[in-house]
């Protein structure tokens, strides 16, 4: 079969893989000039910063399966950093569970993994999916590519998998109201993200911490992470009620307030010499939906992502997005 999907995020490109594997004909159309979605890294001339996710846990066989194969491949590697929580200047040590529990990276950014499973495949970057339309027993997407004025036609396709977040989805299947009413049940949360690199060590007890009663939920010294430039580059995450409150903030106001709890937090007082926040519209789906995936075999069109329960408890994550894309590849004969 010919199978176009739109993403090329974990969710997306684990299904490809799988799709390809079977023998089917894929194409991946992806709105961003490189791979591997909100597993991303943003490079400086300072290095490389994990803006997106921060790392994965292991829980399933299925994912522990194939995280053993990307380890031996040398595509991720253990982060055993040191951790705190942080309350109002007071620091203390998270429960024994959080400290025992495997902590996974890709190398050397989160975003190489992404990277390296695109190897093989046929994606097409830069071109954002516009509609999906059903043309007999066939699908044809409208593409929009920034070097030429006028959406292109893609296809046909015999069937069309989106690997995208909730409500982009639901853009999509606006020509298929049941579909998109079921992808509407999925929420995705947006987190402000500060990136900072300072002139000099914090000399602080810890490499990464959860933060109470703060604007911030979590943050992380980057270059602890195996596979990274050396330097003091710290990542800072805000909640999500803040990043509700504040979602259309402007960027440098909400940077200011993001630094500011960071300094409150770590008690440190050092400015940073590179400072940079990138709003994530949709980070992690708080209540995903209870199911592996969507498939509708009358129309051969399917739907995989993190927002997707697929067996497992608590938010949606990267574990998350690589059961739901095997699912989804799985309904293909
Ligand atoms: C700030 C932040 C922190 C996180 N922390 C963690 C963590 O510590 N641990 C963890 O396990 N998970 C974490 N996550 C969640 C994790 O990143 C996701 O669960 C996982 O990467 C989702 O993969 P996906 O393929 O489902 O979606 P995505 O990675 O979002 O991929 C979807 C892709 O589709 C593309 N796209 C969207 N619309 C279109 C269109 N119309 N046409 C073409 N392309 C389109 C997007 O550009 C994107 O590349 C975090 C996420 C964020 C943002």
């Amino acid at each position: 079969m010919h199978i176009a999907i739109v993403g090329a995020g974990l969710s997306g490109l684990t299904c490809a893989r799988q799709l390809q594997s079977k023998g089917h004909a894929v194409v991946i159309y992806e709105k961003s000039q490189a791979v591997s979605g909100r597993m991303s890294t943003r490079q400086n001339e300072l290095g490389g910063f994990d803006h997106g996710a921060q790392y994965f846990t292991v829980s399933s066989p299925a994912f522990k399966k194939a995280t053993t194969q990307w380890s031996k491949a040398g595509w991720i590697a253990p982060w055993e950093p040191r951790l705190a929580v942080l309350d109002h200047g007071k620091t203390s040590a998270p429960s024994a569970a959080a400290r025992r529990k495997p902590r996974w990276v890709a190398q050397p950014g989160m975003r190489s993994l992404g990277v390296h499973l695109a190897e093989g495949l046929d994606v097409r970057t830069g071109q954002l999916v516009r509609t999906i339309t059903r043309e007999g027993d066939q699908w044809q997407l409208a593409v929009q590519c920034d070097s030429v004025p006028v959406d292109a036609t893609a296809g046909p396709f015999d069937a069309v998998m989106i690997a995208v977040p909730a409500d982009q989805a639901i853009a999509l299947l606006a020509a298929e109201p049941d579909f998109a009413a079921q992808a509407d049940a999925a929420r995705l949360a947006p987190c402000w993200t500060l990136m900072m690199a300072f002139p000099e060590s914090l000399g602080l007890p810890y490499d990464a911490a959860w933060v109470d009663h703060s604007r911030l939920g979590w943050i992380a010294q980057d270059a602890t992470k195996p596979g990274r430039r050396p330097g003091e580059h710290w990542i800072a995450q805000a909640t999500a009620d803040w990043s509700i409150e504040h979602l259309e903030d402007d960027p440098e106001r909400a940077k200011e307030k993001l630094l500011k709890a960071f300094h409150d937090a770590t008690g440190t007082h050092v400015q940073p010499v590179f400072s940079a926040v990138h709003r994530w519209r949709y980070s992690q789906a708080l209540q995903p939906l209870r199911a592996d995936c969507l498939w509708q075999p009358a129309l051969q069109l399917g739907a995989c992502g993190d927002w997707f329960t697929a067996g497992l408890d608590g938010m949606g994550r990267i574990e998350n997005a690589y059961l739901s894309g095997m699912a989804l590849a799985e309904r293909i004969g």
